[in-house]
């Protein structure tokens, strides 16, 4: 009698756990935002609750550095046959700054697979999602690139996020490891230079005396903060205290918009860098590539060999509509 409780209760157990486990599972990993589809590795959270949960490599790192502030990076990107290596040259960057979470945000309808699968692979904590540029902005001659995305990021920091730093991070731009750890102590807005801007060659805050001055940039244009994307870091808990800080649909103004609906003076700009001496991050450009065309695979000599599985690979030129 005893024998058959035990298995019974056994069997409640096992079966509970199961239960348990999967609704856990969905929860973790699937959350709907404003912003667009989206798909997550898990709810920061929710982990940040249950330790106990170390079924992904990147939560253990979390937890013993824990004493460090996180970066919340938030790269746009949009599908062009440059965007894996982009994606790839970026990823093995992030992938050794420790207390890292990477938020890469597709300027498309829907996801994309294989940059979904890509970062998985890259075990770097994350979220992917879609947030199309509206299709009014389209047409006009200067688009304000990446901003639909760069704004889902900031949606998706304001739900899940309550402490870190949250940084702009475009897909091609060159990142020296120590501007990370420049960045991570931030209290408001932290700025450093950036190279490759403009005719110029370089895009800073200027200094004297440990305080910001003004700004040296080839592009003033009227611009309260004319410094590039790369060159600033917003305390997390600052920003949520500004419910209105938004990123302006506007080519050119963007950074400046965004800096100055954070209601920031330039007294309270923290110069990083030693005192904006040092270039840490570079506004490097890939060169356009056109998409490849279909492989013939028809052709005697290439059937049943690797091309048909390595045209899966590329970017074709015929998949280029299905994202815009
Ligand atoms: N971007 C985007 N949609 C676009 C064009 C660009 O999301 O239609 C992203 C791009 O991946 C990059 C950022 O926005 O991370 C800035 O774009 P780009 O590098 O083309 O601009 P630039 O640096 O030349 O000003
Ligand atoms: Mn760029």
């Amino acid at each position: 009698m005893k024998k058959v409780e035990a298995i019974n209760f056994l069997y409640v157990l096992v079966l509970s756990t199961t239960v348990f486990l999967i609704f856990t599972y969905k929860e973790l990993t699937e959350t709907k935002s404003p912003g667009g589809r989206m798909r997550l590795l898990w709810n920061w959270r929710s982990v940040q609750e249950s330790y106990h949960l170390a079924v992904y490599p990147c939560i253990e790192s979390f937890r013993v550095r824990a004493h460090l502030p996180v970066i919340y990076v938030v790269t746009p990107t949009y599908p062009r046959p440059t965007q894996i290596p982009e994606l790839v040259r970026l990823a093995q960057t992030l992938m050794t700054v420790p207390n890292l979470f990477w938020i890469v945000a597709e300027d498309a309808p829907i996801l994309n697979p294989r940059v979904a699968s890509y970062l998985d692979g890259t075990g770097i904590c994350h979220a992917y999602l879609a947030a199309p540029m509206p299709e009014s902005y389209r047409g006009e001659l200067k688009t304000p690139r990446g901003v639909s995305n760069r704004r889902a990021g900031m949606d998706w920091i304001r739900k899940h996020v309550t402490e870190g730093v949250m940084y702009f991070a475009d897909d091609d731009n060159t990142y020296h490891l120590d501007v990370f750890e420049e960045m991570r102590w931030t209290k408001k807005v932290s700025m450093w230079p950036v190279g490759l801007v403009t005719h110029l060659g370089v895009s800073s805050p200027v200094v004297i005396d440990g305080r910001v001055i003004g700004f040296y940039d080839g592009w003033i244009e009227g611009r309260k903060f004319p410094v590039d994307m790369a060159g600033f870091a917003v305390g997390i808990p600052f920003f949520l205290s500004k419910v209105d800080a938004e990123m302006p649909y506007r080519a050119g103004f963007e950074e400046d918009g965004f800096l100055r609906s954070l209601e920031i003076s330039v007294d309270d700009v923290e110069p990083k860098a030693d005192n904006c001496t040092k270039i840490y991050v570079w506004h490097t450009r890939t060169q356009k590539a056109t998409p490849a065309p279909k492989i013939a695979t028809n052709i005697t000599h290439f059937t049943d060999s690797n091309l048909s599985a390595l045209e899966k690979e590329l970017f074709l030129e015929t998949s280029e509509s299905a994202f815009h």
